[in-house]
C-alpha cells in the first residue's frame, strides 16, 4: 500500500471530530457557567435495528462527555405513525430539548418525511426539514445536515478558500449529495452533481479539484477517475465480506489507487464518519443558543 502517514495525504477526520468535540465541551461549559444553559439532545428511535442502536449510544455516549443533557426515548418497532407524532409534539413543547433527532430508517408504517416535517425547525438538529432543506438552498440561517457539514469542515480545514474550485459530489440523497452540493455552491465552487443517470462518470469526476463521493458502492470511484492533486471525500461506508470473521469497512473510493493520485484523501475509516457525530453535538450547541436568543459560539 502506498499510503503512509508522513506524506500529508491523509485527512483525519478522526482527529479533527477529537478537536471538534474538545471546542464544543468548552462552548457548553461556558454556556453553563454564563446562561445557566445546558443544551439538551434528545434521540428518538423506533425499532430494534442493531446498527440504529449503536449510533444511538455513540451519540448519547458523545453528548454527555461535552458536557450537555442526552435522553433517549425508545418506541416498539410496531409504532404507529400517530404515537410518534405525538412524542414529537411533546418534544417540541419541552423546554429543556433544544435538539430532537429521529433515528432513521423507520419501520415501513411511518412515513419518514412526515415525520421530520413535524419536527420544529429550530430543533431538527439532523437538518433534513423541509425549512431547513429551503433555508440551506437559499441561503437561510439553517440546520445544516451533519455528514456534508463535516465534509465541508475537513475541506476548509484543508484547502482554505475553496471559490472557484471545481467541486463533484457522487449521490443525489437529499441527506447527503444535494445538501453538499448545496455547502459547497455556498463556499463559491463550481458544482456538478452526478447520480446514477451520469454519462461518462470517469470523465466528469476527472474534472474534479474536490470530488465527494456519497454512493453506497464499495469501492466504485477509482484512481484513474481522480485529477492528479485532487481532494477526494469519502462518505461511503459499506461493509463487505473479506473472508474473516469480522466484515471489513470500505469506502466509495477504491482508496489504495485513489491515494496515489490524490492530493488529500479521507479514509474509511476514520475519516467522514467521526465527523457526523460531533457536528451533530456542534448542531444542538447552536439550536440551544438560537432558542435561547443568545451569541452563537464560533465552532
Ligand atoms: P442513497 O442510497 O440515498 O443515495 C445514493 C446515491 O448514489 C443516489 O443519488 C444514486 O443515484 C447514486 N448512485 C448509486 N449508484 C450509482 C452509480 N453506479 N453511479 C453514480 N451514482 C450512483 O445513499 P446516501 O446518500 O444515504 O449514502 C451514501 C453513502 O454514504 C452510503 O455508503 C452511506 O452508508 C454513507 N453515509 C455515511 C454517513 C457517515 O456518517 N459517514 C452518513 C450518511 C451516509 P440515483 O439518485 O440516480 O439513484
Amino acid at each position: 500500500m502506498s499510503a503512509t502517514a508522513t506524506d500529508g495525504k491523509i485527512i483525519d477526520g478522526k482527529a479533527f471530530a477529537t478537536r471538534l468535540r474538545g471546542r464544543i465541551a468548552s462552548a457548553v461549559a461556558d454556556l453553563k457557567a454564563r446562561h445557566g444553559l445546558t443544551p439538551g439532545l434528545t434521540v428518538v428511535l423506533v425499532g430494534e435495528d442493531p446498527a440504529s442502536q449503536v449510533y444511538v449510544r455513540s451519540k448519547g455516549k458523545q453528548t454527555v462527555e461535552a458536557g450537555m443533557n442526552s435522553s433517549e426515548h425508545k418506541l416498539p418497532a410496531s409504532a404507529s405513525q400517530a404515537e410518534l407524532l405525538t412524542l414529537i409534539a411533546r418534544l417540541n413543547a419541552d423546554p429543556k430539548v433544544h435538539g430532537i433527532l429521529v433515528q432513521l430508517p423507520l419501520p415501513k408504517q411511518i412515513d419518514e418525511q412526515s415525520v421530520i416535517n413535524a419536527i420544529d425547525p429550530a430543533k431538527d438538529v439532523d437538518g433534513f426539514h423541509v425549512v431547513n432543506a429551503g433555508r440551506l438552498a437559499t441561503g437561510g440561517k439553517a440546520m445544516v445536515p451533519c455528514t456534508p457539514m463535516g465534509c465541508l469542515m475537513l475541506l476548509q480545514d484543508r484547502l482554505g478558500d475553496l471559490s472557484g474550485l471545481e467541486a463533484v459530489v457522487v449521490g443525489r440523497s437529499n441527506i447527503v449529495g444535494k445538501p453538499m452540493a448545496q455547502l459547497l455552491l455556498g463556499a463559491s465552487c463550481t458544482v456538478t452533481v452526478a447520480h446514477s443517470r451520469t454519462r461518462d462518470l470517469p470523465a466528469v469526476c476527472r474534472r474534479a479539484d474536490i470530488l465527494v463521493a456519497a454512493v453506497g458502492r464499495p469501492e466504485m470511484i477509482r484512481g484513474a477517475w481522480v485529477k492528479p492533486g485532487a481532494t477526494v471525500i469519502d462518505v461511503g461506508i459499506n461493509r463487505i465480506d473479506a473472508g474473516g470473521d469480522k466484515p471489513r469497512l470500505v469506502g466509495d473510493v477504491a482508496y489504495d489507487e485513489a491515494y496515489a493520485v490524490a492530493g488529500g484523501i479521507t479514509p474509511v475509516p476514520g475519516g467522514v464518519g467521526p465527523m457526523t457525530i460531533a457536528v451533530l453535538l456542534r448542531n444542538t450547541v447552536i439550536a440551544a443558543c438560537r432558542q435561547a436568543g443568545l451569541a452563537e459560539p464560533d465552532l
